[in-house]
């Protein structure tokens, strides 16, 4: 295992506020200091991204830390055990989430075989599923870290069925429901949804001026109101779609702002999750 913790580079975004591009998928992961405590938000793919934040965390502060994880996607909590084996006790998530990990956790271990192949076998050490062991559920949770807290919530599904926001001072941690430089992903999504909590973060943009995507450059609310436009416009096409050509809807695909996987995943999630389905007779 490779720990290159010289090559990794804090870059400060606000108020004892730090984020690092891991190798492999570029997961931002977060370091939030305060006088007592320090909160590591998402831990990467597996042992080897792990191993390197973690060293960069230590060459910035010996506190004491806390995990917290933005969703139930291996490459954001595949190193938890890592954490936990260096003494980390809490590791926070949505419920949902942390339901997730526990028993499904282990079937992602195929997704990070070019990125980490000790992960991906689950051979070595490290590598076991470490399940969060505190949960978000409907209520923020603030995390007092000494002189500074940290604001743990859930504003509806979107990315997935548990999506964790963390907000430090103006800075808001936002996963992967935002993302930068690269397409959405659906494939676990709920895209009606999707489109509200978008609305939401930018609702809030008074209170979190900088946002940290999952993955990509931190980015300001502006972003995030194309973002959400874009989604609002590729949801209307989409239903036209699945009305108009009920038997080859993915003809919308070629015409929507997003890449063909992704494309094809938005109308499925569509169709598994819209909002007819919920008063739709059973048959
Ligand atoms: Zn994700």
């Amino acid at each position: 295992m490779v720990v290159n913790a010289a090559e990794a580079v804090w870059r400060h975004v606000g108020e004892r506020t730090w984020v690092l591009r891991l190798d492999g998928y570029g997961v931002n992961a977060g370091l939030i200091l305060g006088d007592d405590l320090a909160a590591v938000v998402d831990t990467g793919a597996g042992p080897s991204n792990a191993a390197t934040l973690y060293a960069a965390v230590r060459e910035v502060t010996d506190l004491p830390l806390v995990v917290i994880n933005t969703h139930a996607h291996g490459d954001h909590f595949f190193g938890n055990a890592y954490f936990r084996a260096r003494g980390v006790e809490d590791i926070w998530a949505h419920g949902v989430a942390a339901d997730e990990i526990a028993a499904h956790g282990e079937d992602q271990r195929p997704l990070v075989k070019a990125i980490d192949p000790a992960m991906a076998s689950g051979s070595g050490e490290w590598t076991e599923i470490a399940a969060p062991n505190r949960r978000v559920q409907e209520h923020p949770v603030d995390l007092h870290l000494g002189g500074h807290t940290v604001t743990l919530f859930h504003l509806g599904r979107g990315h997935t069925a548990g999506d964790l926001l963390v907000g430090s001072g103006n800075v808001l941690f936002a996963g992967d429901l935002v993302e930068e430089g690269a397409h959405p992903s659906f494939e676990d999504s709920y895209p009606y949804e999707w489109q509200r909590v978008l609305g939401k973060i930018i609702a809030i943009d008074e209170l979190y001026t900088c946002i940290v995507p999952g993955h990509g450059e931190p980015v300001d609310p502006d972003f995030v109101r194309t973002q959400f436009h874009k989604l609002r416009q590729a949801i209307k096409t989409c239903s036209t779609a699945i009305h108009e050509y009920s038997v080859d809807y993915t003809k919308a695909i070629p015409v929507l702002p997003y890449g063909p996987i992704q494309s094809r995943h938005l109308i499925l999630r569509m169709k598994a999750t819209g909002p007819s389905r919920a008063h739709s007779i059973p048959r």
